[in-house]
């Protein structure tokens, strides 16, 4: 007799919640993935695209804690706060200004380098299994600076990329001009990111891992987590909006930023905040750039993708399911015309979008096992870099679920080490 598949659950069709699945697959499982909207269509849909193993620096850092201030006062700026959510997110924000201190940050950064190590590799495993390799440019970004001293004032956190082998080579101001001639012509000069590639549609990746995963043999189950529920040490069943009762063998939580009502449900209290971001995304937008830009003085990135050119980025704190304020969108536009005076006015054909990071206070994820349940994995709490460390993430929960031993030390990403 054929023995049977180990099975294996996962809440959430997000680029992390599908690259667990095709690991899993490949591990021999069989894999169920519920969502309540269609694979790809939360946070992941409408990211920068960014493929970012460079960014190896805490999201709060001391040199974001400096403009913070004046950010603040800006409604607009790159970073707000709804001042109604200021309580429930104010544990969540002291723990992230320790952030600032030198041997906390020194942990994060080596935390978030061992993860950004390894992502190019993780990213053609993943592509090769899914056929996906063709949404990938592999052309590195650019960041913009207005003037010399700007440049300067990077200087400290260029010096700890180069500790982990990420060399931010200076473009002079003639060059940065042959490489893209639509910027403005006063920036004093930029840097290669070394690297930051982009995809052409961070949605048509997850869409497209997902048909993999289904032509393998994996289900797709649309439909609404109300409840997850535990048994002594295991989890034993989900409550499905439709569907009703559904038994699990093995679990997988991926559920973005929603995941921390599904993780205290099951015995973990977690610190998650959604760090809210918006994008434009500008159709025939009037100048043509041919790689990912950024500029020092704001927060995001332009990308030139399939669909046209997107605006991404800004950080907002005002819960999961506060309504979008879309002027966080817009001014977007008003930012990046600064970069390439001829982008285009906006109008009806200009898609306005936000997405919630699901943030954790340190920047780094939570990947790992249950500290309560056996048969329980957490896979969340990627923020800003989510798309970026997908991959990676889905090869190490299929390592830990098989036993297989890990590339990586996983205890900076334990689920219950705060
Ligand atoms: C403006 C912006 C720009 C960004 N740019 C980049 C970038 O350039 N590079 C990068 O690496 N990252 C970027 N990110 C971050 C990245 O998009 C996220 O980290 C990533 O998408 C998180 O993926 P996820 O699978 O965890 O979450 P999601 O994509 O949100 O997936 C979680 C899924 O779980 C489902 N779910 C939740 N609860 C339930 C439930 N109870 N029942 C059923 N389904 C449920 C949701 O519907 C959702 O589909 C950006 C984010 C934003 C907002």
């Amino acid at each position: 007799m054929k023995a049977s598949k180990p099975q294996a659950t996962i809440i959430g069709a997000g680029c992390i919640g599908i690259s667990c699945a095709v690991h899993l697959q490949a591990e021999g499982f069989d894999v169920t993935v519920i969502d309540r909207v269609p694979p790809g269509e939360g946070c992941s849909f409408g990211n920068a695209g960014g493929v970012v193993p460079s960014s190896v620096l805490p999201d709060f850092h001391s040199g974001v804690l400096r403009k913070l201030p004046g950010w603040l006062l800006d409604p607009l700026g790159p970073l707000s706060i709804r001042w109604r959510h200021l309580p429930k997110a104010l544990p969540w924000m002291l723990k992230a200004a320790r952030n600032t201190m030198p041997s906390v940050a020194r942990s994060i950064i080596e935390g978030k380098a061992a993860l950004s190590l390894r992502v190019l590799s993780d990213f053609d495993i993943i592509m090769q299994m899914t056929g996906t390799a063709n949404l990938l440019n592999k052309v590195d970004g650019i960041r913009l600076f207005d003037t010399e001293e700007q440049f300067a004032s990077e200087e400290g956190e260029r010096r700890i990329r180069r500790e982990f082998g990420i060399d931010q080579r200076k473009i002079a101001a003639a060059e940065l001009r042959e490489l893209e001639p639509e910027i403005a012509p006063d920036f004093a000069c930029g840097t290669w990111y070394d690297v930051w590639y982009h995809l052409t549609n961070p949605a048509t990746f997850v869409a497209r891992m997902t048909e993999t995963l289904v032509r393998n043999g994996g289900t797709l189950v649309r439909d609404d987590v109300v409840s997850a529920h535990h048994d002594g040490n295991r989890a034993v069943k989900l409550v499905l909006r439709e569907a009703g009762e559904l038994g699990i063998e093995n679990l997988v939580v991926a559920a973005g930023a929603y995941s921390d009502l599904i993780a205290r449900q099951l015995g973990s209290k977690v610190m998650l905040e959604a760090e809210r971001g918006y994008h434009l995304t500008i159709p025939n937008p009037g100048v043509q750039i041919n790689r990912t830009l950024t500029w020092a003085a704001c927060h995001g990135a332009m990308t030139p993708m399939d669909v046209g050119l997107r605006l991404a980025g800004t950080d907002e704190f005002a819960g999961v399911d506060a309504p979008p304020n879309w002027n966080r969108a817009t001014i977007l536009w008003q930012t990046f015309r600064r970069v390439l005076p001829g982008l285009r006015p906006l109008d009806d054909s200009v898609s306005k979008w936000m997405g919630r990071r699901p943030g954790t206070p340190d920047s780094l994820p939570y990947i790992g096992p249950s500290a309560k349940l056996t048969n329980v994995w957490y896979a969340f709490g990627h923020g800003h870099l989510g798309l970026t460390w997908g991959p990676t993430t889905g090869r190490l929960i299929s390592e830990l679920m098989v036993g297989k031993p890990s590339n990586i030390a996983l205890a900076p990403y334990r689920i219950d080490r705060f």
